[in-house]
C-alpha cells in the first residue's frame, strides 16, 4: 500500500527537509488527536476563521516532542460547521496549513488530518462517533489496523469513535472536557478504561515517561 503523507503545505519547513523519510507507522505508535479543545481553543460558536483558529503552544510542543520520540500523530475532526455553512474547505485548509507549519517549525509533523465536512443529518459514516475518519487515517498511513493507537479527545464522542476501532481512550479536560466528565463522570471513575488528563501537553509527557502509572486521576 501506499504511504501517503499529507503534508500539503507549499513549503516544508526546514526541519522536514532535513529529516530522514519517516519510519513506517505502526499503530501502537500513533496518536491521534481530535482537534478543537485539543490542539486549539475551542468555541462553541464555531472556529470559523484563521484569526478564530488558536492553537494551545503547549499542545504543538507536545506534538513536536511526539515526533521526536517517534510517534506518528494524525488529527480526526468533526468540522459540521462546513455543512452548516458556517466557513468553506479553503478556510479549513488555510487553518491546516497553519497548524502544519506551527508543528513543523516546532520539529513535529502531523502525518494525516481527516475531517467529516457533514452535518448530523446527512448520514455521512465519518462523523465521530462514527469511526469512518479513523479508517480514513489507518488507510493512509497504510496500517492493517488501529489496535492500540490512542485517541485522544474532549468530547465523548472522540473516545467512542476510537474505542470502535481498539484505540485506546484519553480524555483532556481542555476544550469541552471538563463540561464532558461533568456529563460523564463514570469517564473518570475507577474501573474505567478512560484516562484522563489536564490538558495534550500532560498526557505526553506521561505516554513518553513510559506509561508508568495504571491511571492517571484526574
Ligand atoms: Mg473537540
Ligand atoms: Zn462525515
Amino acid at each position: 500500500m501506499p504511504m501517503m503523507f499529507h503534508v500539503k503545505h507549499a513549503t516544508l519547513c526546514e526541519s522536514l527537509r532535513r529529516r530522514p523519510r519517516h519510519d513506517m507507522p505502526s499503530a501502537d505508535r500513533l496518536v491521534i488527536l481530535d482537534r478543537d479543545g485539543v490542539i486549539n481553543r475551542d468555541s462553541d460558536h464555531y472556529v470559523k476563521t484563521l484569526d478564530e483558529f488558536v492553537p494551545y503552544p503547549a499542545a504543538i510542543a507536545a506534538i513536536a516532542r511526539l515526533s521526536g520520540a517517534g510517534w506518528t500523530v494524525a488529527v480526526a475532526t468533526n468540522q459540521s460547521g462546513i455543512a452548516r455553512g458556517y466557513y468553506d474547505g479553503a478556510t479549513l485548509a488555510a487553518m491546516h496549513r497553519r497548524l502544519h507549519a506551527l508543528v513543523c517549525d516546532a520539529g513535529g509533523e502531523i502525518a494525516h488530518i481527516a475531517v467529516c465536512p457533514h452535518g448530523p443529518d446527512d448520514g455521512c459514516s465519518c462523523r465521530k462517533p462514527l469511526p469512518g475518519l479513523l479508517e480514513q487515517i489507518r488507510d493512509a498511513l497504510g496500517l492493517a489496523s488501529l489496535e492500540g493507537s490512542w485517541m485522544v479527545g474532549d468530547s465523548l464522542r472522540d473516545l467512542q469513535a476510537g474505542e470502535a476501532l481498539g484505540c485506546l481512550p484519553v480524555l483532556v479536560r481542555t476544550g469541552k472536557g471538563d463540561r464532558t466528565l461533568v456529563k460523564h463522570p463514570e469517564l473518570a471513575a475507577p474501573g474505567s478504561t478512560t484516562r484522563v488528563f489536564d490538558d495534550l501537553a500532560q498526557f505526553v509527557d506521561w505516554l513518553l515517561a513510559g506509561q508508568s502509572d495504571a491511571r492517571c486521576e484526574p
